[in-house]
């Protein structure tokens, strides 16, 4: 069985979206992602870290998920990661409305013996120095996913840069693959950030569904269609947990294969944006999964005869 090491932050989140508020809730890159990786039964870990404020019951909750939890590092004293965001009315654009890095700001991670060995490693959302380190642990890997972020962009683009260059795909939403490139064109985009490093470009576009770029190739994922969309957060990581998890169940890297693994992510992440938070992937059932992959089929299957 396959390895997967996920780096992320583990956090709490307070959203507006116009369907409601919340406050502190559970949230981050990491979760999002190690929830969403553990609908395939692969051997998943996330390295992170929280201060002591952070409830035993969501560490429980991911524990009871599969995740190995071992590499998150409890902070005494310590303030968890928090992020708030305001949701716009069309739902696919957000302002970020506090950023407080607390015990982010000086972690140094430590991956745990037994998964230095992975053959999968996603580096989720944060500081792009805490993700190359968790990086230069790593034996050997298989396969380097990274996502980023435009605040790291604004704020470490040299650390940035330095992980892009080392990484296999990169997954970012279209805003920033525009951000990163200094391209409009989302072509043209993925053809700079090709030079870069990565091999493969993921573009997520929301409700718009993701592209995938590799050399001159170009594979869409639609989004499904749905009639209610509560609160986006965590879809872009839900879509990259399902993506490499995808990959690393199957333990097969090409073009082909990630074209499925790119439906597989856009699958799970239309289930993350149905309720607020993570609420909706603490109980998803493999039934669900798979019925919603039917839907996608049809959603794009078309005969059409060609003279
Ligand atoms: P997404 O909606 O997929 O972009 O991810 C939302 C998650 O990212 C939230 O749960 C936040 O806790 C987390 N997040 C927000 N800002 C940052 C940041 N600067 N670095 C790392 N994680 C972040």
């Amino acid at each position: 069985m396959s390895k997967l090491l996920i780096v992320g932050t583990v956090a709490f989140d307070a959203i507006e979206t116009p369907f409601g508020k919340t406050d502190k809730i559970l949230g981050g890159a990491g979760t999002y992602i190690g929830l969403s990786a553990a609908n395939f039964d692969i051997d998943s870990a996330v390295v992170s870290v929280v201060g002591d404020d952070f409830p035993h019951e969501y560490l429980d909750l991911m524990k009871n998920n599969n995740i190995d939890i071992e590499g998150i590092e409890v902070v005494k004293g310590g303030k968890t990661f928090f992020w708030s965001g305001r949701y716009h009315n069309d739902l696919n654009s957000r302002d970020t409305l506090d950023t407080q890095l607390n015990v982010l700001a000086d972690f140094n991670p430590v991956v745990p013996n037994n998964y230095k060995d992975s053959e999968y490693v996603m580096l989720g959302n944060l500081h792009p120095l805490v993700q190359l380190s968790v990086l230069e642990q790593v034996e050997k890997p298989k396969l380097v996913v990274l996502d980023t972020m435009n605040f790291w962009m604004d704020n470490t683009p040299q650390d940035l840069d330095k992980v892009i260059a080392k990484v296999d795909v990169i997954t970012i939403n279209d805003e920033e693959a525009r951000q990163l490139s200094g391209e409009y064109s989302l072509v043209k985009a993925a053809r700079k950030i090709a030079e870069m490093g990565p091999k493969y470009i993921v573009i997520k576009k929301g409700e718009h569904g993701a592209l995938l770029f590799h050399e001159d190739q170009i594979f869409h994922a639609p989004a499904l269609p749905l009639e209610e969309v509560f609160d986006p957060t965590g879809a872009g990581d839900t879509f990259a947990g399902g993506f490499i998890g995808y990959l690393a169940r199957t333990n097969d890297i090409s073009f082909e294969n990630m074209k499925n693994a790119v439906i597989y992510g856009s699958n799970l992440a239309s289930f993350c944006v149905e309720k607020f938070g993570t609420e909706r992937m603490q109980k998803l059932s493999r039934e669900e999964v798979n019925e919603r992959l039917h839907d996608f089929k049809k959603l794009t299957h078309f005969e059409t005869k060609l003279d």
